[in-house]
């Protein structure tokens, strides 16, 4: 049983107990009306899993229900560079479609399962192929920065790829001085305004749950934790970001944390950022900055999908032309060539 109690992370070791999670299942869509408790369905994925020789990522968005049953736990790049590390030929991604599909490019030769057939990104999603060539050849010829949460088509016609933790440095780093960057028009003010020299155009896209934070959100959060540091994710509007004590990916928000010495925080991401952190350090105190950033598609995934991948009758294997995935991996090298 001592196997099921530590869950290896990205961000260092989660020391999980099952036995706090005293919820019910109802396994309907397998046709059995027998009601299983969160704990038993959690017990037959980590029994699947090795029988199976599967390896489960989640991101870390995802519920803690999932979290503790995952190998890896992460941001999506550093659980795609991770999956390639493993010896199992079998990956199953908690996340989004973008995520399982950046898996699948660093790791060809494995199947790569999508928890979810239904989970997709918002942000990742808003552009297409064809959209971005035209306005990258009209433009003569743009070089387009893209980040990593876009899809493995629109990566074929981008020349090069950033997490929210490189961008700024990779944009720098770039001999080319016409950029344009996608899809993200909130980290791309924050690259705008901290990369000098560069001609950096944006488009109009974004992330709907942090962008949809606002100024008086961070006032009124402010307001009622004084002694609060103010921690926000890139993708939030500037007028959120200019107010933060540290602006940055998940996992460096999620370091700053741990590591400060501050003993409370207000948190500009995910919800279940600020469920994990208060799991982890108990003794310092987490605000959400807003109620409202919870990722409905990142939150698509249950732990009966889970157990149905493990099975091998849910989600999806995700399949990608091997030349597309050609194209798309050119500015994912790049990117690791640069950072
Ligand atoms: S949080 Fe935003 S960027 Fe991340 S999966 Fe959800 S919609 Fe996409």
């Amino acid at each position: 049983m001592s196997e099921f109690l530590t869950t290896h992370c990205i961000y260092g070791t989660i020391n999980t107990c099952p036995t706090i999670t005293v919820g019910i299942i109802y396994s309907h869509r397998n046709g059995d009306n027998m009601a299983k408790t969160i704990l038993e369905v959690q017990n037959e994925i980590l029994r699947l899993k090795k029988e199976k020789d599967i390896c489960i990522l989640a991101h870390s968005y995802q519920g803690r229900e999932i979290i503790e049953i995952a190998d890896f736990v992460g941001d999506s790049y550093a659980l795609s560079v991770k999956a390639k590390s493993v010896p199992n030929k079998t990956v199953i991604m908690c996340g989004v479609r973008f995520m399982a599909e950046t898996v699948k490019l660093l790791s060809p030769d494995k199947t790569v399962i999508l928890s979810n057939k239904n989970a997709g990104c918002p942000m990742a999603e808003q552009f297409e192929k064809d959209e971005i060539d035209y306005i990258k050849k009209k433009n003569g010829n743009l070089c387009v920065v893209c980040y990593i949460n876009t899809t493995t088509e629109l990566k074929t016609v981008c020349d090069v790829c950033v997490t929210s933790s490189s961008a700024v440095k990779i944009v720098n780093k770039l001999d080319e001085e016409n950029i344009l960057f996608i899809p993200d028009i909130n980290l791309g003010t924050y690259v705008k305004n901290n990369v000098k020299g560069k001609n950096i155009q944006l488009l109009h896209g974004g992330c709907p749950v942090h962008a949809s934070i606002t100024e008086s959100e961070v006032l009124k959060a402010k307001a009622e934790h004084p002694n609060a540091k103010l921690l926000v994710h890139p993708e939030c509007v500037p007028e959120v970001v200019k107010h933060a004590d540290y602006v940055g990916s998940t996992s460096g928000i999620m370091d700053f944390a741990k590591t400060s010495d501050a003993d409370e925080f207000i948190i500009g991401t995910e919800q279940a950022i600020v469920e994990t952190l208060q799991f982890e350090c108990p003794d310092k105190s987490f605000y959400p900055l807003s109620v409202n950033m919870i990722c409905r598609n990142m939150k698509a995934t249950t732990l009966v999908d889970v157990l149905n991948c493990c099975k091998g009758t849910g989600g999806e294997v995700i399949e990608l032309e091997e030349k597309t995935m050609k194209k798309a991996r050119k500015c994912i090298d790049r990117m690791i060539e640069l950072g």
